[in-house]
């Protein structure tokens, strides 16, 4: 049996991983010549780093995960903490930790787990067609591969995602730009081995401990879509956004490098319950893209990879395993993509009321609440 993966993310080498586990030969290909991140790093949360392992590459968060042993939120203007805890009790609760990591470290080892010679690069797909005995894909190059079965992990503008709806998905604005980066820790902005999130006026600065010393940084501001702005004038657009904001803050700013800085405008997609059409099944961000409020994203790719092995340990036919795959996903993937969107619109202020009570409670909390929201995300994976 013979898989064609579409797309060499998180997603699609997660779904070789677990395809592999389950004795499937897994041919995948991968539209650019060499893969640029969109984003400086990413929390893989213990949800996804309990994937990462039972996938057989843990290995990976330890190497790359930051020592995140703790959680704290401070005023945005006068720096002030609002709460600070220790992630013990909810990584003792749940039997993972959380693992910051290097996203282009995460990508690139996760390929070389794979093999990156098997990597076919250079191949985008453009169409797809399904006959009784397996799968084609077209590519823009004039080639052509067959398989018996498809996974779609060709990210949030998926291809393959108008072949099994039927229709076309426009991406909905979140109505945030997000600015993110890495940098040398530095006690001066965060302690380093904290996850510290700066809040206020409906925009925040976090820090997040990686390995080797770093912070990954991200700036939020609620802005229109398409504004012009680029690398020239990126300091002093954050300068202006985050005016009279704490020194912390002005640090981060003078400290990045505005050359390796990224700058997102932050949208998702719709949820839909259909991931799979005949042979062909969508994964990771073609199925359910989300904003990046709650940092599931890629653990929920993740997810999808480890249910996908699960659906063909379990099933006789393709068609049954991808069914059961796509039976076992669709309401816990549409589950955080909503829970995104609304913590979204919380912390960027679409209603400044309930943003500034949400400020408010901050300063009540003493980590229980926040730690059982993120107990109720962990836990709801495929691996409690
Ligand atoms: P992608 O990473 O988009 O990979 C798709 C791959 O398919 C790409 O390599 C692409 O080149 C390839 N491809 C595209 N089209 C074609 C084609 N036609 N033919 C062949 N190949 C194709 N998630 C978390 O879990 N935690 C976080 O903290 C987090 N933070 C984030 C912060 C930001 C700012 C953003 C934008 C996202 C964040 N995410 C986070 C989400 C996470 O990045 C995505 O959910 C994840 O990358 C999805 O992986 P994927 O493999 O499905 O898609």
């Amino acid at each position: 049996m013979k898989a064609l993966i579409i797309g060499a993310g998180i997603g699609g080498m997660a779904a070789a991983a677990a395809l592999k586990q389950q004795g499937i030969e897994c041919d995948v290909f991968e539209a650019v010549k060499e893969i640029k991140p969109v984003g400086a790093a990413i929390s893989v949360w213990p949800n996804g780093v309990k994937c990462m392992n039972h996938l057989g590459m843990g290995h990976i968060m330890d190497e790359l995960g930051g020592p995140m042993h703790k959680m704290a939120y401070q005023d945005g203007k006068s720096g002030k903490v609002m709460t600070q805890f220790s992630l013990k009790p909810l990584i003792d609760d749940v039997g993972e930790r959380p693992c910051p990591v290097s996203r282009a470290g995460l990508q690139s080892m996760m390929i070389d787990c794979w093999g990156r010679d098997k990597v076919q690069f250079d191949k985008r797909i453009e169409r797809v067609t399904e006959s009784a005995d397996g799968v084609t894909a077209y590519f823009t190059d004039g080639s052509v591969a067959h398989g018996d079965f498809m996974i779609a992990a060709d990210g949030a503008r998926s291809v393959v995602r108008g072949h099994v709806l039927g229709l076309e998905l426009e991406r909905r604005y979140a109505g945030y730009v997000n600015w993110n980066g890495l940098v040398a820790a530095d006690s001066s902005i965060a302690p380093i081995d904290q996850w510290t999130t700066f809040v206020g006026e409906g925009k925040r600065v976090s820090v997040m401990p990686i390995a080797d010393q770093r912070f990954y940084f991200f700036f939020d501001v609620p802005l229109p879509v398409g504004l012009e702005e680029n690398r020239l004038t990126l300091k002093e657009d954050l300068k202006g956004y985050f005016a009279g904001w704490a020194e912390p803050v002005q640090k981060l700013i003078d400290e990045l490098d505005p050359e390796t800085t990224n700058r997102i405008e932050i949208h998702d997609v719709e949820p839909f319950d259909t991931f799979v059409k005949g042979r062909v099944a969508l994964l990771g961000d073609s199925a359910h893209s989300t904003t990046p409020d709650i940092g599931q994203g890629g653990c929920s790719a993740m997810e999808d990879a480890v249910v996908l092995g699960m659906s063909f340990a379990g099933n006789t036919t393709i068609e049954e395993a991808l069914l059961d795959y796509q039976d076992r996903r669709h309401e816990r993937a549409k589950d955080l993509v909503l829970k995104a969107r609304k913590r979204c619109d919380v912390t960027h202020g679409k209603n400044m009321a309930v943003t500034q009570a949400w400020y408010d409670e901050l300063k009540q909390e003493q980590g229980d609440k926040i730690m059982a929201g993120l107990k109720d995300t962990i836990v709801g994976g495929p691996l409690g």
